[in-house]
C-alpha cells in the first residue's frame, strides 16, 4: 500500500510511519516540522519506500494537491496538529489552521484517489467529561472560548468535515480518538506530564504537578497505540472509535511512579492547575476491541521503564536543547 501521513515526523507520527515501513508499505510523510523532527525519520531515509516532504498542509497553496502528492495514494493518515496543551496554545491559529483547512486538504487528496481516510482525532473532543469513562455516544463538555479551545474544536470541526465527506461523496473514512499516549520520541520539554516528569526526575529537578494532582488520565504506551492506528489503516470501521489504556491513574500516582523508576530523589512541587483542565479521562474501549480487535498489551510501568531508558539513551547522545 502507498499511504501518505500527515505530522510523520512528530512522536506518533514516526512510530506510524515505521511501523508501516517495516511491513513493507510505501510511506509519503508530510510535515511542517513545527512540532515534529527529521531525527525521527532519520534511520527511514535509507528505506526506497520512504519519501519526505515538508509542507504546511494548512498552507491555503497545499489545497492543490498534485503538487505535493502527485502519485496515487490507499490512504491518507492525518495526523498533522500540535499536541502538547502549551504546544497548541503557544499556535493557536496554527493549530485550527491545521485542523480545518488542513483536514480539508487531507482530505482533498484522499478523495481524489478513492483512498482510505483516517482521522487522528483526540479525547479532548469529550472536554471536561460530565459522563465517565467516555463512550464514543458521549458529546463532550468543552468550552469553546477557553484556552484549550483551538485545539478542542479544531479536532470537533475536522471530525464533523470528515462525516461530511463521507456522508456526502461516500469517502471511506476512519475517525479514531486518541487518549493520552507516551513513549519514546516525545520531547523531554513539549509540556506534556510524561515527558516533563520524566525530565525533571532525571535532571534532579522538582516534578511540577499542577492542581492537588488528583485529576485522572489514562496512559497508553506508544506501541499499543500504533497497533490500533495500523488496525484502523487497514480496515473500513468508519467509527469514531476511542483509542486508549483503560487504566485510569492520578497525576500523583504517575509522578511517584516515575520517581519510583527513575531512583530520582527529586522533590514534589505544586502549580496553579491551567484553566479548563479535564479533571478526568478513561476511555471506554468496547468499540475498539469488537470493530479492531484492539486493546493494549503494555501495562504503564512496563511502559514508562522503556520510555526512562530512552531518555536516558538520549541524553547520552545529545545535550538538553529542544524546539519549538
Ligand atoms: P506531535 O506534535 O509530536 O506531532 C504532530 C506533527 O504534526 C509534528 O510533526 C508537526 O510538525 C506536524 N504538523 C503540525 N502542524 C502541521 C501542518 N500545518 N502541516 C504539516 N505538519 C504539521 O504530536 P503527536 O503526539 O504525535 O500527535 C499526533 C496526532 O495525534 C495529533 O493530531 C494529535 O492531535 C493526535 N493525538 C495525540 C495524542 C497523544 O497523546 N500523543 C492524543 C490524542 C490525539
Ligand atoms: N500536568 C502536571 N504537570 C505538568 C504537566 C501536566 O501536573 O508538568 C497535568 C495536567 O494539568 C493534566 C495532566 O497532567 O491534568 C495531563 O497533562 P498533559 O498536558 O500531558 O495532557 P492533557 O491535559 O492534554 O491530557
Amino acid at each position: 500500500m502507498y499511504v501518505a501521513v500527515t505530522g510523520g515526523a512528530g512522536f506518533l507520527g514516526s512510530h506510524l510511519c515505521e511501523a508501516l515501513l517495516g511491513r513493507g508499505d510505501r510511506v509519503l510523510c508530510l510535515d511542517n516540522l513545527s512540532t515534529g523532527r527529521l531525527e525521527n525519520l532519520e534511520v527511514f531515509f535509507r528505506s526506497p519506500r520512504f519519501e519526505f516532504r515538508e509542507i504546511d498542509i494548512a498552507d491555503p497553496a497545499a489545497m492543490n494537491v498534485d503538487r505535493w502528492a502527485p502519485d496515487q495514494v490507499d490512504v491518507v493518515v492525518h495526523l498533522a496538529s500540535p499536541a502538547s496543551p502549551p504546544d497548541y496554545q503557544m499556535m493557536p491559529l496554527q493549530t485550527l489552521a491545521v485542523g480545518s483547512r488542513g483536514t480539508e486538504n487531507a482530505l482533498r487528496l484522499a478523495a481524489r484517489d478513492g483512498a482510505r481516510f483516517v482521522l487522528a482525532s483526540t479525547s479532548e473532543v469529550y472536554g471536561d467529561p460530565a459522563v465517565h469513562p467516555q463512550r464514543e455516544t458521549y458529546w463532550g463538555n468543552v468550552n469553546p472560548i477557553g484556552p484549550r479551545s483551538v485545539y478542542d474544536e479544531a479536532k470537533r470541526f475536522a471530525e464533523a468535515l470528515t462525516m461530511a465527506y463521507h456522508r456526502s461523496s461516500g469517502l471511506d473514512i476512519g475517525i479514531l480518538r486518541i487518549f493520552n499516549t507516551y513513549g519514546p520520541r516525545m520531547r523531554p520539554q513539549d509540556g506534556r506530564v510524561v515527558s516533563t516528569f520524566i525530565a525533571q526526575a532525571l535532571d534532579g529537578d522538582p516534578l511540577t504537578i499542577y492542581g492537588d494532582g488528583t485529576q485522572t488520565r489514562s496512559f497508553c504506551y506508544v506501541d499499543d497505540l500504533v497497533r490500533g492506528l495500523v488496525a484502523m489503516v487497514d480496515r473500513t470501521v468508519t467509527g469514531p472509535v476511542n483509542l486508549g489504556n483503560p487504566v485510569e491513574w492520578t497525576v500523583t500516582r504517575l509522578a511517584r511512579a516515575v520517581l519510583r523508576l527513575t531512583g530520582s530523589r527529586s522533590a514534589v512541587e505544586y502549580r496553579p492547575l491551567p484553566i479548563d483542565d479535564p479533571t478526568r479521562r478513561q476511555p471506554d474501549i468496547a468499540v475498539a476491541r469488537s470493530e479492531l480487535g484492539w486493546e493494549p498489551a503494555i501495562g504503564i510501568d512496563d511502559g514508562l521503564r522503556r520510555t526512562v531508558e530512552w531518555f536516558l539513551s538520549r541524553r547520552d547522545e545529545s545535550p538538553r536543547t529542544d524546539r519549538p
